[in-house]
């Protein structure tokens, strides 16, 4: 292939989704955004407000300098030599705090990889660092990078003692064998290395061939106030193809699709609609294959799809999902111990009309607890899911207040 060719296909679909994961304030967003050139920080902002979090997005296309060797974002390097375009990444931003770990769980749906980014000047690990790595080793995501950040506030011993603890704290998990990356995001100190750890990342097989599926993981109406009705453009949901290709013109559902009050009662009706363009990043696409972060733009009126209205829900062939369901069994698997706080508390078994908290793909629901047998039970769900054969839930019980990872469930078909 000619090499303009080649530049053109790696910068055309990101090959891979990341996650940035840790505990609050240990430098995520403040990576990101040097990774990429680009904030994804509405978290904090959020937060303050009191507002539903959302997962934070960024995409970047790696470069590798043909002189110096160096990887980077830049087309010129600092030595003055040209660079490649080598991969194309997205990412998504995770929140780390305690209160998020529903919204953590949306995100660890969508990712391939991840980078674990731990303070270097904390001890280690702290709650959150260890439950979002339970949370990857769950989902069954084994690309990990650890990134040992804000080595410019300790000292040596303390960064050594802190990687030993990295070191220690890995052990026996999934990312026992990951790199550990020191790095200052704030000083901008081994961005390089860790772009170029990020190249080496396995890209998982992808498969193409079976029934698609996009899990919707953001959605917006793109239009500016005001524009005249007949200029808009539709509803874009953005998200992951976790399998089978889609493209223009596709007729597609997205279930649960649009909720609707009926007395007491809320009712979920399917949307249907038609796939009028396909992005990533701002690269137009006729045909999408399962890759990194993808936006599908519909024919959708945008007042369905602003303000991230159909976050969760998934998108399919039109009549080629499965039924939505509000009653379902949950084969559990429960940790011993509570996880994501700091002193040791054992998870007792799933009581009786119990309010249980379930991640399903990029879903949050709420459900009361029907019944339970062994290590099955029947929930009765808020809102209602798309049950996907052996995909993996994750279950959180509410304590003084907070949702806290218990463990995890397979969805009984
Ligand atoms: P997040 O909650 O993990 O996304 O963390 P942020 O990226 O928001 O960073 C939290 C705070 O730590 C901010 O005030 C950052 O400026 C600061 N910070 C992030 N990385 C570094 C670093 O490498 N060194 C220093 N000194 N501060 C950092
Ligand atoms: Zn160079």
């Amino acid at each position: 292939m000619a090499i303009e060719k080649m530049a053109e296909q790696i910068t055309k679909q990101p090959v891979l989704n990341i996650g940035m994961v840790g505990h609050i304030d240990h430098g995520k967003t403040t990576l990101l955004w040097k990774l990429t050139g680009k904030w994804t920080d509405t978290h904090s902002e959020e937060l303050k407000r009191g507002i539903t979090i959302k997962l934070g997005y960024a995409d970047v296309v790696i470069r590798k300098c043909t002189k110096c060797g160096v990887y980077t974002r830049e087309e010129t390097c600092k030595c003055g030599g040209k660079s490649e375009a080598v991969r194309y990444i997205s990412f998504v931003d995770a929140p780390g705090h305690e209160m998020l770990m529903a919204t953590m769980l949306s995100g660890a749906a969508v990712i391939d990889a991840a980078i674990l980014v731990i303070a270097a000047n904390e001890p280690c690990p702290r709650p959150q660092t260890r439950e979002h790595l339970v949370a990857l080793e769950a989902k069954g995501i084994r690309e990990i990078m650890i990134v040992q950040n804000k080595v410019d506030l300790a000292t040596r011993e303390q960064a050594l003692k802190n990687y030993e603890d990295i070191k220690k704290f890995v052990k026996g998990t999934v990312a026992e064998n990951a790199v550990i990356i020191p790095c200052s995001a704030q000083q901008g100190v081994n961005i390089d290395s860790i772009l170029e750890y990020i190249c080496k990342l396995k890209i998982p097989e992808r498969d193409i061939e079976n029934k698609p599926l996009f899990f919707i993981a953001r959605s917006f109406d793109i239009n500016k106030p005001g524009t005249n009705s007949a200029e808009l453009s539709g509803g874009v949901l953005g998200g992951v193809l976790k399998q089978g290709s889609l493209q223009i013109g596709d007729e597609i559902e997205i279930k649960p699709g649009l909720s609707m009050k009926k007395h007491n009662t809320t009712e979920y009706r399917t949307i249907k609609t038609k796939i009028l363009a396909l992005y990533s990043g701002n690269n137009k696409l006729d045909k999408i294959i399962p890759s990194g972060s993808l936006a599908i733009q519909t024919s959708l009126d945008p007042v369905l799809t602003k303000a991230d209205s159909l976050a969760g829900c998934v998108v399919g062939k039109a009549g080629e999902l499965p039924e939505i369901k509000s009653r379902v069994k949950i084969k559990t698997q429960l940790f011993k111990e509570i996880i994501g706080i700091e002193e040791k508390k054992p998870v007792e078994p799933i009581k009786f009309n119990e309010t249980i908290l379930l991640s399903v793909n990029t879903a949050v629901t709420v459900g009361i607890a029907a019944k339970s047998t062994g290590n099955e039970i029947e929930l009765s769900l808020k809102i209602p899911i798309v049950p996907i054969a052996k995909s993996k839930v994750g279950i959180a019980r509410n304590l003084q207040g907070h949702w806290r990872l218990i463990g995890w469930g397979e969805i009984v078909i």
